[in-house]
């Protein structure tokens, strides 16, 4: 019988520093029988250089060797084009796919029976799916690591201090957006001392702020919450309501993190230029919504710090959980090697249509796109195809 061989490839993208297996996710597959290879220097941004691969039972190959030679290729990001191009029928894709923003790449990888296995799809809420959740457990190092810059970039303490030549009081931090991310901001903020307060559309988050130890601050936005534990996109009235009532809690803010996300929308404005003009100089706020699609803060830059003309330090963080490679690639091989046990319980790919995470995670095999939401976002595109083809 021939062994299940999982691929690791070095990430191409801009600043991108983790990697899909560290040596420890490796090694838990090498012990359960599976082949794994890993492209030269895959982990070396995330400080796990060959060797480490090599003594978890890895082998060392070339990037082609890699893409050509494995049934499954685990990734961070969606693929590039080579990459995409060099995928072949059968074999399987494993990562931060994004497919309802690559919906052409889907759709092309679709036509060319290449499995494609997305954890943006992973029902997050049942308990058997907590192993594969990376979008949690890069969530929880982005919150991290969002306090970390924070706390770097501000020329003050956090917390309060009392010294022979003098007292400083300790910085008053908002988290906005108190989900995996903004959980794990305010708890590192408080370690640090800080006075933080959360923020939060969805009403169900104020125990678990309350039980860090901070306050939680009650949008006057009725009935936040949308589907499946996520906020509801808010109307154009609503963000508007809501950037003038943020204005005023957060004038008298050192730092602001913003965390707020919506599935399949562009993230809300929620700290205007106006309040930004409001803050105190050197206030510092990091923006974890920054994407390309936009942020949360009026004017922030993904992957860039920007000092506004009144002082203000405005980073846009992104993607802060590739600011912590070791431990995001860390949690993330254990996301990705879960995957693989549930999607190989044996050498053969067994996708079970009933099973919820299957259906959900895995967005197409055998040709079929399979996810609903996927299939759903992809009809406009095959009904312009077909138009484009009988026009
Ligand atoms: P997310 O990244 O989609 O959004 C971050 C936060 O921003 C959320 O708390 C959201 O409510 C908030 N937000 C969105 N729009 C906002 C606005 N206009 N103003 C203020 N805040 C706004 O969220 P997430 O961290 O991925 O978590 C989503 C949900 O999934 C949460 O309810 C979380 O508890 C739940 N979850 C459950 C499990 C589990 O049950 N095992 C695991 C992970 C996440």
């Amino acid at each position: 019988m021939s062994t299940l061989t999982v691929g690791v490839l070095r990430e191409t993208a801009t600043r991108e520093r983790r990697v899909a297996l560290d040596p420890a996710s490796v090694k838990a597959l090498t012990a359960a029988g599976r082949a794994v290879l890993v492209e030269a220097d895959a982990g070396s941004a995330a400080s796990y250089p060959d060797d480490l691969y090599v003594a978890a039972g890895a082998r060392i190959s070339s990037r082609d060797d890699v893409v050509a030679s494995s049934a499954v290729i685990a990734v961070v990001r969606p693929p590039d084009t080579a990459l995409a191009a060099g995928l072949r029928d059968g074999q399987v894709l494993i990562g931060l796919l994004d497919p309802l923003n690559h919906l052409t790449m889907v759709h092309e990888l679709s036509d060319r029976t290449v499995t494609l296995v997305a954890f943006e799809m992973l029902p997050r809420t049942l308990s058997r799916a907590q192993s594969m959740d990376a979008l949690s457990s890069q969530s929880s190092t982005a919150g991290y690591r969002a306090a970390i810059v924070a706390a770097e970039a501000f020329g003050r303490y956090l917390p309060m201090m009392i010294t022979a030549s003098g007292t400083a009081t300790p910085a008053k931090v908002m988290v906005i957006g108190t989900g995996v991310a903004g959980l794990q901001a305010i708890a590192t903020c408080q370690r640090l001392g800080a006075v933080v307060t959360g923020y939060d559309v969805r009403a169900a988050s104020r125990g678990e702020v309350e039980s860090l130890g901070a306050r939680f601050l009650t949008p006057s936005v009725a009935h936040g919450a949308g589907g499946g534990g996520y906020a509801r996109a808010m109307t154009a009235p609503e963000q508007h309501a809501q950037q003038a009532e943020l204005a005023k809690m957060l004038e008298s803010c050192d730092v602001i993190i913003t965390t707020a996300k919506v599935p399949g929308h562009a993230p809300p404005v929620l700290v205007s230029t106006a309040t930004l003009a409001k803050l105190r100089p050197g206030s510092v706020c990091v923006d974890l919504g920054s994407s390309e699609s936009g942020g949360n803060v009026a004017g922030s830059v993904d992957g860039q710090r920007v000092v506004t003309t009144g002082g203000v330090i405005v980073i846009g963080g992104g993607e802060l959980a590739s600011d912590l490679p070791t431990s995001s690639s860390q949690m993330y091989g254990r996301n990705v090697a879960a995957v693989i046990a549930s999607l190989f319980p044996a050498d053969v790919l067994v996708v079970d249509p009933t099973d919820e995470v299957h259906k959900n995670i895995v967005i197409s095999t055998g040709g079929v796109i399979t996810n609903e939401s996927v299939a759903h976002a992809l009809s406009p595109v095959d009904d312009r195809l077909v138009t484009a083809v009988a026009s």
